[in-house]
């Protein structure tokens, strides 16, 4: 099977612009950044997604996405910091090995396409259904 992009990556095998790195968790800057410093957290061993991400691995890249976090606010002083993580392909999630997004607002840019949509007061018997039906499926 062809190793996955985000592997090799992580390998050196495919180059890219490492802004960290600990025994668990890996980040670097996206190739098609949505802002100045968008910059994507990943677990160093392959998993798909937030559903099969291995606790530990899912600590250490949220550990690892609060340090960068601060040196983003240190050396780009951004008004704030989007974090986005896509699992499906139903989501648009198109690489297949699991990573959060770390993507600053510049100050005097637009807001970020990710971080606005429309409020749209819901039916609040179906969200209490909906509530109650996700609640009892909690393992
Ligand atoms: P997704 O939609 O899966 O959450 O986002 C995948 C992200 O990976 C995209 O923002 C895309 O620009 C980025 N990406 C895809 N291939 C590469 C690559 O080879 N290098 C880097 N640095 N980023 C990549
Ligand atoms: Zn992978």
């Amino acid at each position: 099977m062809e190793e996955c992009i985000f592997c090799k990556i992580i390998k050196g095998e495919i180059p890219s612009f490492k802004v960290y790195e600990d025994d668990k968790a890996f980040a670097f800057e996206d190739i098609n950044p949505i802002s100045q410093g968008h910059t994507l957290v990943i677990p160093k061993r392959h998993a798909q997604d937030l559903w099969e991400i291995p606790e530990d691995d899912l600590a250490a890249v949220h550990h690892a996405s609060r340090k960068i976090i601060q040196a983003i606010r240190d050396a780009l002083n951004p008004t704030g910091v989007a974090c986005l993580q896509l699992n499906g392909r139903a989501v648009n999630q198109v690489v297949m090995h699991y990573h959060l997004h770390l993507i600053p607002r510049a100050s005097g840019e637009p807001e970020l396409p990710v971080s606005s949509w429309e409020l749209k007061q819901g039916d609040m018997e179906a969200i209490k259904e909906t509530a109650e039906k996700i609640a009892a499926a909690i393992r």
